[in-house]
């Protein structure tokens, strides 16, 4: 039988979405995505430079407020890169939130070094740095300028906030934990383009930040990530690094590093171009939603629909309620109800920490997350359920 509260959340998802199925997020592409496509084909510059490549970085830096911004293939790469130019370096660790996308971790492996999950806070969803820095203060030293694990005797190099379904974390809480154990902050802004902390857009409080522009994210490249930064020298290196580190020339071939082939193609940039233009009217749709599904739970007992931090202003990328521990164990009913009326609905990702890669990696007590993975639920919350109204 299906209790009270998975029909309660299926009947007002179902209030907000009308008639018909929903999914979970899918792109809205009504603007000049088809013209710039064709300009990009007709010019034959579809591949490795071009015009739309070049105007996509400048118009995210103009964006976010990021003084550079270098495109790539995807966020998972930009994270890549990004940590390594960080100074992330093999038999590293990185600290990274257990509740993440995978990515966030894998880039840290990528590096050949260990991500160190650290738990996340019940408001924001992201790292919690008063619990971060009690377990710092435990867990490691400060031994030569360098945060040093006690137990494993390997580096902290790194941390890795990520804004969580478009939520800013916790960022000066954070920054001041990187500053006191010496450590780099680099964001995970994956899913938070469009989201502000006072006067200033995520991914630009880091040394260096990631963007991703993956088919689910709030704008799309249909494959796509953006590595920023202020800092020139730490760009230039990003620039050179993702395009396999050729030396400028009219026709030699020469590389200096062992760099990678992970630039976006002018034919991804072309259609982030025309997405882009179009945020604006996506943030506000996005917003809009949200206070419809605000309306809509207002007054159900055992959830609450998650709201942009104090100070802050959020993309609200996804929707996402958190049930209250006491109904913790109705969350599969809830899933169930919603997803068999065609209204999708998901859990949280399964933290990084029982993921069978990351079984043995360091981590701190993980008790907040642990407990919001059996009650966190995204719900529809494409841009264009609200557009279609308007
Ligand atoms: C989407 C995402 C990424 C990057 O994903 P790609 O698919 O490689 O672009 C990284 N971290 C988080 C938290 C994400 O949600």
């Amino acid at each position: 039988m299906t209790s009270s509260l998975a029909e309660s959340v299926r009947s007002a998802i179902s209030q907000i979405v009308g008639p018909g199925a929903a999914a979970l997020h899918t792109p809205h592409f009504g603007g000049n995505e088809l013209a710039y496509l064709k300009e990009c084909i007709d010019s034959t510059f579809v591949s490795s430079v071009g015009k739309f490549v070049d105007r996509f970085e400048a118009e995210l830096a103009a964006y976010t407020g990021a003084k550079h911004a270098v495109a790539v293939v995807n966020g998972t790469a930009a994270l890549q890169v990004a940590l390594g130019l960080a100074g992330v370096r093999a038999g590293d660790e990185v600290l990274v939130p257990t509740m993440t996308f995978v990515a966030t971790a894998n880039a840290v492996a990528y590096c050949g070094a260990t991500p160190h999950f650290t738990d996340s806070e019940e408001r924001t969803l992201g790292m919690d740095p008063r619990a971060l820095r009690e377990h710092l203060q435990g867990a490691a030293t400060i031994r030569g300028g360098q945060c040093v694990n006690r137990e494993t005797g390997r580096v902290i190099r790194a941390l890795v906030p990520m804004h969580t379904f478009g939520h800013i974390v916790d960022i000066d809480g954070l920054l001041s934990v990187a500053r006191d154990f010496n450590l780099t902050l680099v964001e995970d802004a994956a899913e938070s383009l469009g989201s502000t902390a006072g006067d200033r857009h995520a991914g630009t409080f880091g040394l260096l930040a990631t963007l991703s522009f993956n088919g689910n994210k709030v704008v799309t490249t249909g494959g796509g990530g953006a590595i920023l930064t202020n800092d020139q020298a730490l760009a230039r290196e990003a620039k050179h690094l993702t395009t396999t580190a050729k030396v400028p020339h009219r026709w030699e071939y020469t590389h200096d590093r062992i760099g990678y082939n992970y630039r976006l193609p002018n034919v991804n940039a072309a259609l982030g171009c025309a997405q882009l233009e179009q945020l604006p009217s996506f943030l506000d749709a996005k917003r809009r939603l949200f206070e419809r599904y605000r309306a809509a739970f207002a007054g159900m007992s055992g959830l609450r629909l998650v709201e942009e931090p104090a100070g802050t202003r959020s993309n609200y990328w996804l929707q996402t309620i958190v049930l209250d521990a006491s109904v913790a164990a109705q969350r599969d009913e809830v899933l169930a109800a919603t997803n068999d009326a065609g209204l999708m609905t998901r859990p949280a990702w399964t933290l990084m920490h029982k993921l069978q890669p990351y079984l043995g990696s360091p981590r701190m007590e993980l008790s907040v997350a642990e407990s919001l993975e059996q009650r966190v639920i995204n719900l529809p919350s494409s841009a264009h359920l609200e557009m279609a109204r308007t």
